[in-house]
């Protein structure tokens, strides 16, 4: 028996692969195709995701592929900026970059080779999920060609038509938003043209930004790629057929204004419905849910498979304490509770954009134009990391300040701060105690400009611990957080025993 089998292996799948093989755990992964999807989807990530692909280990791997940029602009009906999300002189609190644009066939490459490494996780491609049982003991898989093999714990990372979702009879909860859009990637030879735009900020560089043109006769983004990629997407307008618009006139039509006299390749056209869709329950019995299998986002601020990378976090420390008996199994029962509302209030952003991206009214659009510059004057502008809320239930300490925040990853000496402490549980303070499985890290010995000692000042800690996700469990009392963490975690055991 497996201790983790994993069903898909995209790019949420291979993470979570990842991870728990870098935890020791035996895996096994189920990939019913044997090379990865061979276009893009996903083209942005965040600061977020580079943090926690050096936590499983596969950094070195992925960040050559991935190019820096400048966040995000949005220009209204008359071609003036209404909102500006850049990044240009803004903090990077994981020192990262605040966003990246990559190309998903290459990423999910090399989180497949990284798996390679371990001799605790087994592949197997070209074998699809047919059906499971599930008893006290564990999952019993049912795959194609008549194999059958037992895990543990299953994670559901087969998409948005996860037949594992289906098998559960788990339903979406439908976030009321549903919009037809052609994607367009090409490979281009030079700089995108845009029309003339006014109001873009000084600092800002249009071949380096996603650029939403919130226009009510097309609305548009244009988005740089790594290397040679481009990406457009456009909104299909009512009576608009999907397979007229697909067809290369089409296309070449919709991309001539920002590419005439530019050499470039369409890779491909295909259109897509972007929707907000959360499953009603993440976890049944030995089975969770993770990435497209739990939810769907519009991709306005690309945060869809971001959300699956976090997804993949969040569980693999709590399979990990589980799996080594550091912790009951309803230590489990927290996934959901932290992840669903960190997932609903993102999608919530991305279809509130949404809405107003895709208004076709002229004067609606104009309306909304005047209203989002006006509210732009009292606003400093805030960039896409400014959407991601803090975990507010769960496994943190709530009403201490900081909990449930992604915690800072400051720079120490010429190494990123979770190289230096490693992975797992960690606790800063100026005052070290002995805190069994927690590491222990004193702020006054840290090469780190006193970044970590300014954080705990600002929110008059005297100390902060740390989750193996990265995320604030609370602020306090070195001993009174530990037996707090304990507590909570002792908590979860007793409720799952009592039900
Ligand atoms: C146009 C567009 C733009 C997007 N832009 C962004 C962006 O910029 N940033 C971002 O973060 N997200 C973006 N997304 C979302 C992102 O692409 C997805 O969230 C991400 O690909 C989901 O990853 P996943 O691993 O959960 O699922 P998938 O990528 O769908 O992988 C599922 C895997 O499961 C396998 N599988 C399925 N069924 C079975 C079975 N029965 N047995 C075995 N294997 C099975 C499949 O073959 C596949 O390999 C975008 C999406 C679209 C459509």
């Amino acid at each position: 028996m497996f201790d983790v089998a994993i069903i898909g292996c995209g790019p949420v799948g291979a993470f979570a692969a990842n991870l728990l093989g870098k935890s020791g755990a035996s895996v096994l992964v189920i990939e019913q195709e044997a090379r990865p999807y061979p276009l893009p989807r996903a083209v942005h990530l965040d600061h977020e995701m580079m943090r926690l692909f050096q936590s499983a280990g596969v950094i070195d791997r992925v960040a050559p592929d991935m190019r820096d940029t400048q966040g995000h602009l949005h220009v209204g009906a008359d071609h003036g900026v209404i909102r500006y999300m850049g990044t240009v002189g803004r903090a990077r609190p994981f020192s990262w970059s605040n966003d990246y644009f990559f190309y998903q066939p290459e990423l999910e490459d090399h989180l497949r080779d990284a798996l390679n490494r371990f001799t605790n996780v087994t592949v197997q491609l070209g074998v699809a999920f047919e059906g499971l049982e599930q008893n006290g003991d564990g999952v019993t898989l049912r795959l194609s060609g008549g194999r059958v093999e037992q895990a543990r714990y299953v994670i559901a990372c087969d998409g948005a038509r996860s037949a594992v979702r289906k098998a559960l009879g788990v339903k979406l909860d439908d976030l009321d938003f549903e919009e037809p859009w052609l994607v367009v990637d090409a490979q281009v030879d030079g700089p995108v043209r845009f029309p003339d735009l006014w109001g873009v900020p000084q600092d800002a560089d249009l071949q380096n930004l996603s650029v939403m043109m919130c226009d009510p006769k097309r609305p548009a983004t244009i988005v740089p790629g790594r290397g040679r990629h481009r990406r457009w997407e456009f909104m299909l307008l009512p009576g608009e057929d999907d397979q007229a618009m697909m067809a290369p006139q089409a296309v070449a039509a919709l991309v001539e204004p920002y590419l005439s006299g530019v050499p470039h390749k369409v890779m491909r056209a295909a259109t897509y419905r972007f929707h907000g869709l959360i499953a009603e329950r993440w976890r049944q019995g030995g089975v969770f849910l993770a990435g497209d299998a739990a939810h769907q986002t519009p991709p306005f601020f690309g945060q869809g498979m971001c959300h699956g990378l976090r997804d993949a976090a969040n569980l693999a420390w709590k399979l990990d304490m589980v799996l080594k008996g550091k912790a009951h199994d309803g230590l489990l029962d927290s996934y959901q509770p932290e992840r669903d509302p960190h997932v609903r209030a993102v999608i919530s952003a991305a279809v509130g954009a949404g809405r107003y991206i895709c208004m076709l009214d002229p004067e609606a659009a104009a309306e909304r134009d005047a209203r989002m510059r006006e509210a732009a004057k009292s606003v400093q502008h805030g960039t896409a990391a400014d959407l991601i809320p803090a975990i507010a239930t769960g496994i943190v300490a709530a009403g201490t300040a900081g909990a449930g925040e992604r915690f800072i990853q400051p720079r120490v000496g010429d190494c990123l701060l979770d190289d230096v402490t490693g992975g797992g549980w960690r606790l800063f303070t100026r005052a070290p105690i002995d805190g069994g499985d927690v590491t222990m890290i004193d702020v006054a010995a840290l090469d780190d400009e006193g970044a970590i000692a300014y954080w705990l000042a600002d929110r008059k800690a005297q100390a902060v611990l740390v989750r193996p996700d990265h995320y604030v469990f609370g602020t306090g009392n070195p001993a009174d957080l530990i037996a707090r963490r304990d507590a909570l975690i002792a908590g979860l055991a007793r409720q799952e025993v009592a039900a």
